[in-house]
């Protein structure tokens, strides 16, 4: 079978649709700090486990025969679980028949939104640092990503560079808050502004809330669902992914306007149709409790603290962390010759050399800009963030 397969001719030649892209950042660190056993503090993943409670109820799905297809738009009661979520949190009533569809993570969700209304030649405006998935899902729509940078060293925005980003092709503008990498969380003050920006015009908001029961007192989660102005041009993105400790399970959810939806629902059929249907059963169920995420910021701001009251043992400089579970540091202190070296080079030689994997924040710019900044997640047990540590402490 070996010997016949790589027997074959090469296949036919065509143009890349995505020619500039390799394996992503966070594949590539995640596969070398496998390589040489480094506690891996770069891809955003918990290293413990779910809720029991949350396995049981899938498990007892599955035995139910809730294995067949899901309705399209996901199951009834998991947007009804949903729009529930959202109007006592955000205040907003979203219809769960006409303005919720459960995707298959946050990742198909944006690629999702952005596919159903970008065209060739629109623009579609990307605030960096920002998530990887932006800029290829932006030209896969056939647009082109306008980057504006967020200001360095505080990671605020800009919005004079933000208004004179715009132009008469600006279809979107795609916000992440609290913000990856920089664990920077919007203010009341700022979605106000960004509101005033985009009332007047016709560009369309994805809003990617993947954090948002991440955020740590005294801020507060500031969804564009708050906004009336906002939450009527924004198709809203977040994943259970990161709420609910299963990264792997690939389920996130889009709530928009209905005619947003209606728009949305109409590529989703066609490049999911639906999603994982005992595990959509068994979120409904598990979120009538609001105990679980409710309780996130406390238990994820413990874990921050001791995160960070340990890199005051050693000479990263750690940046203010609001939201998320991410922790951005400088590295222009530590007393080796290779904090000179580019940031992608030096999250490498850090995982290699000194067995603690982290993520370069050039990766998040289009151009990789580089500032002497990268990101730790501290999604971790407290054994792993001690480990981590004890070996960041050597520099
Ligand atoms: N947006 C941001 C800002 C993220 O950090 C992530 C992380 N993975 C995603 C989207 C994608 O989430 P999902 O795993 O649900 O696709
Ligand atoms: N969002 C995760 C991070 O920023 C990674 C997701 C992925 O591996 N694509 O680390």
């Amino acid at each position: 079978m070996n010997s016949e397969t790589s027997a074959l001719p090469p296949p036919p030649a065509f143009d890349s649709r995505l020619p500039h892209v390799g394996t992503t950042i966070f594949s590539a660190i995640s596969a070398l700090a496998a390589r040489h056993q480094a506690v891996n503090l770069g891809q955003g993943f918990p290293d413990f486990d779910c809720d029991a409670h949350l396995l049981e109820a899938v498990n007892t799905a599955m035995r139910q025969g809730l294995n067949q297809y899901a309705p399209m738009p996901g199951a009834s009661a998991l947007r009804q679980a949903i729009a529930a979520k959202i109007e006592t949190l955000y205040g907003r009533a979203y219809s769960a028949d006409t303005e919720i569809t459960v995707t298959a993570g946050a990742t198909q969700a944006i690629l999702t939104a952005l596919l159903c209304c970008v065209k060739a030649g629109d623009e579609v405006i990307v605030l960096e640092p920002c998530y990887d998935s932006y800029a290829p899902g932006i030209h896969l729509a056939g647009g082109r990503a306008v980057a504006v940078p967020l200001t360095p060293g505080s990671f605020r925005p800009d919005f004079d560079l933000l208004a004179a980003a715009i132009s008469a092709r600006t279809r979107a503008l795609i916000l992440n808050t609290p913000h990856n990498p920089s664990g920077t969380v919007w203010t009341a003050a700022e979605m106000r502004q960004l509101q005033e920006i985009l009332a007047p015009t016709r560009i369309l908001l994805i809003s990617d809330e993947v954090y948002e029961h991440m955020v740590y007192a005294p801020a507060r989660h500031e969804s564009a669902a708050r906004y009336p102005l906002l939450a009527a041009r924004a198709f809203i993105v977040s994943s259970f992914g990161k709420t609910c400790h299963v990264t792997g399970w690939k389920i996130g959810y889009v709530t928009a306007p209905a005619a947003l939806t209606a728009e949305l629902r109409k590529v989703h059929q066609f490049n999911v149709f639906s999603v994982n249907t005992p595990m959509q059963h068994a979120l409904a169920q598990y979120m009538a409790d609001p105990a679980p995420y409710l309780q996130l910021p406390a238990f994820y701001a413990a874990r921050r603290d001791l995160f960070r009251a340990g890199l005051a043992r050693t000479r990263f400089r750690p940046l203010p962390c609001e939201g998320t579970y991410f922790q951005t540091v400088s590295i222009a202190d530590l007393n080796v010759p290779e904090r000179a070296l580019p940031e992608a080079d030096f999250c490498q030689w850090l995982t290699r050399e000194i067995g603690v994997a982290a993520i370069p924040l050039s990766a998040f710019y289009g151009n990789g800009f580089d500032q002497g900044l990268i990101r730790f997640c501290f999604a971790k047990k407290d054994e792993t963030l001690a480990q981590a540590i004890a070996r960041l402490e050597r520099l």
